[in-house]
């Protein structure tokens, strides 16, 4: 079905409520394990409905933030999704509870029901109103984005549209973007503090009221981190500014000397060669046939997949007034329909959003006949190996987008991922210690932005660039609004796909096995069971970073671009 054709119909919570309950009443009155599968297989039925328009509702709110009919949709859905987990987490106990929980696990394994037991502990009907309050001012930050007007050169345009003037070969055009941008953020910063001052308050008087001592563990618990603790992740950050920010602070270095600066400053931090960064070539249609060509050309999975989506209007990637400015996968289970919303603006970031979601899209779409429907999804740590792996799955066609250019784009697709590893760990512990210290005023938190950022991209010269210089970096990343300690995942779910990329160069059809090995796993496994089942590097082993800094290395070594 197309997306247009896509039915809406307001899960009304009166309604939705009594059902959930009448399903709560039939699981529980199950006489025989046959009877419990069976009305648990009602509830997961129903269930998907619900799921399916709440996304609906999400996905149609966030292609146009000023469409009212589906503004107060969304709105509805953030105020009842809270008192609807009362219900849902009511089956979950019930289900944990039952007598036949044994036969449900050997159906579908153990893991579904440690997760369940995790979600208990992220809810109790006493923060209905805190989680409604959080959702309310999750919104408030996304449409406070995507309402940004920027005045630039005459016109008027969004956040995502400025993009490539930080890339302008003209370094006067770069200054004033880069001002421009300040300026605008500036002008909201008190709206921006104040909005992730009620944030952190929030998140804190949930946690407490769950019986966490800080939010920090009922964050781990939201992102249903099942095998591994902060001590773990702590021990990442350390190993990757031991082997990863020596890499970016010498390939920034080389950066600096290749555009002729003394140092890369916030100005020219996204300007990467003298002759310009790699930009894709063609339209957004053309960009758009080859893109078909590559995925018809991997495999028959993926070109089933694409058509598919393209067939059903699944993708929204142009940028438009009003749309948030943002990126992501989300899933309609009624129709088994993933969507891929992005916001391309001509930069080479538009073929890497389109192959990173395509990744997520891929990994669901080839899930979606798993069953039951919790299975579908692992946690955002392993979704992002689906999406950083098939970034580099298609590198081979990357010809066809840059041309000329695609020398450059390697070269700055490995420079950017690496860059990644030091800014999800500047954001993890940033984010760590915030929430330690939920006291903390506006200038405390840019104050330690500032400190981190020197600790873990020392490179940086904020050029005293007001939104930069005082330490307001951060507050243009909706993880840290939105979804707390979800960025360190991009680190974890990184290194596997680094190993990926070195082994697709190698022996290209092992390392696509192995990729649809570990997609077939979807939810059924934590993500330190999946690496070993897969025999992939663990990142939580020192010994696996190093590995994957040195090839890095070495291929940077050998691809480097000085001229
Ligand atoms: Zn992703």
């Amino acid at each position: 079905m197309k997306f247009s054709q896509m039915e809406y119909k307001r899960p009304n919570f009166e309604e939705t409520n009594a059902k959930y309950k009448e399903l709560l009443k039939n699981i529980k009155a199950a006489k025989t394990a046959e009877e419990c599968f069976t009305a648990y297989n009602a509830f997961n039925d129903y269930n998907i409905v619900v799921q399916s328009m709440f996304n609906l509702a999400n996905i149609r709110k966030s292609l146009n933030t000023k469409d009212e009919f589906y503004a107060a949709e969304h709105e509805y859905i953030e105020e009842i999704g809270p008192e609807l987990e009362k219900a849902t987490q009511e089956i979950s106990k019930a289900l944990l509870e039952s007598p036949f929980r044994k036969e449900m696990e050997d159906a579908w394994g153990k893991l579904m029901f440690t997760n369940l037991e995790m979600e208990q502990k992220t809810f109790s009907p006493e923060v209905i109103e805190d989680l409604q309050e959080e959702n309310k001012l999750s919104t408030e930050w996304a449409d406070l984005m995507a309402s940004a007007v920027i005045e630039f050169e005459g016109k008027q345009l969004n956040l995502s549209k400025m993009g490539p003037y930080f890339q302008n070969l003209d370094r006067e055009v770069r200054k004033k973007a880069v001002n421009t941008c300040s300026d605008w953020f500036m002008a909201h910063s008190e709206q921006l503090d104040s909005i992730f001052d009620a944030l952190v308050k929030v998140r804190t008087r949930i946690a407490k009221k769950l019986g966490y001592e800080s939010f920090t563990e009922l964050g781990y618990h939201r992102l249903q981190r099942n095998s591994y603790d902060q001590n773990m992740v702590a021990k990442l950050r350390e190993g990757i500014l031991k082997y990863f920010v020596p890499i970016t602070t010498r390939l920034k270095a080389e950066q600096a000397k290749r555009i002729g600066v003394p140092s890369i400053t916030i100005v020219d931090s996204g300007f990467s060669y003298p002759d310009g960064n790699p930009t894709p070539k063609g339209t957004p249609d053309e960009i758009f046939e080859h893109g078909k060509k590559m995925y018809a050309e991997l495999s028959p999975e993926t070109s089933k997949f694409f058509n598919f989506m393209v067939d059903n209007e699944l993708f929204d990637v142009l940028t438009k007034p009003n749309k948030e400015v943002i990126a992501y996968m989300d899933y309609i289970p009624m129709h088994k329909s993933p969507f891929i919303f992005a916001n391309f603006n001509g930069t080479s970031e538009d073929i890497d959003l389109l192959t990173h979601e395509a990744g997520h899209g891929y990994a669901t779409y080839m899930a979606k006949d798993i069953y039951p429907y919790k299975l579908l999804f692992g946690p955002e740590d392993v979704a992002e190996i689906h999406a950083m792996a098939m970034e580099f799955f298609a590198w081979p066609w990357m010809e066809g987008f840059f041309g000329e250019d695609t020398k450059k784009y390697y070269h700055n697709h490995i420079s950017t991922i690496v860059g990644l590893f030091s800014y999800g760990a500047l954001a993890d512990e940033f984010q760590h210690l915030i929430y330690a210290k939920p006291e903390m005023t506006a200038s405390d938190r840019n104050e330690l932005w500032l400190s981190l950022s020197a600790k873990y991209r020392p490179w940086l010269d904020t050029a005293d660039i007001p939104f930069w210089a005082e330490g307001r970096g951060w507050q243009e990343n909706d993880h840290i609004y939105q979804c707390p300690f979800y960025y360190i995942d991009y680190c974890l779910a990184g290194v596997v796909a680094l190993s990926f990329w070195a082994l697709s160069q190698r022996d290209f059809k092992t390392a696509w096995a192995k990729y649809n090995q570990l997609v077939g796993f979807a939810g059924t496994k934590t993500f330190m069971d999946l690496v070993e089942a897969c025999d992939l590097p663990n990142p939580f082993e020192p010994d696996n970073l190093k590995l994957v800094a040195d090839m890095v290395l070495e291929w940077i070594e050998g691809n480097g671009i000085l001229q």
